[in-house]
């Protein structure tokens, strides 16, 4: 099954909430797994179901990155907030290393984001 991992900064939860939404017929259809707090998110308002990984700044980064490095995942959205420096930004860096190293689509804006979800739809209906 399609995995993918939902990760987003305090500031732009808001936005992945939206996206979640919008794209919840979607999400539904692939195996969802997040940081702790957005997750927690997104379960409260949607009906999807996320795998909660640790908050980001506790690990989580880290974990969906060792996924990566497994070849488990199939596409990130990482909203992150450009503007505001993160405590655990080292992990962050490293998961973004990693999803470089094995070609694994990252998205961290909401129009990237789209073509990632809108891609792995097509290419689930493809197989
Ligand atoms: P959170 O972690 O979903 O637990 O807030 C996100 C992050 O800051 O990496």
């Amino acid at each position: 099954m399609t995995r993918i991992a939902l990760i987003a900064h305090d500031d732009e939860k808001p936005e992945m909430i939206d996206l979640a939404q919008s794209y919840e017929a979607t999400l539904s259809e692939f195996d969802l797994v997040g940081t702790g707090t957005t997750s927690k998110r997104i379960m409260a308002e949607t009906d999807l179901t996320v795998e909660r990984k640790e908050s980001g700044p506790m690990g989580g980064d880290t974990q969906i990155g060792a996924e990566v490095a497994e070849g488990r995942m199939d596409g990130i959205v990482f909203l992150r907030d450009p503007l505001t420096a993160q405590p655990h930004e080292p992990d962050i860096s490293a998961l973004l290393r990693i999803c470089d190293v094995h070609d694994v689509p990252l998205a961290t804006t909401r129009a990237s984001a789209e073509y990632i979800l809108e891609g792995l739809a097509q290419d689930r209906a493809d197989d």
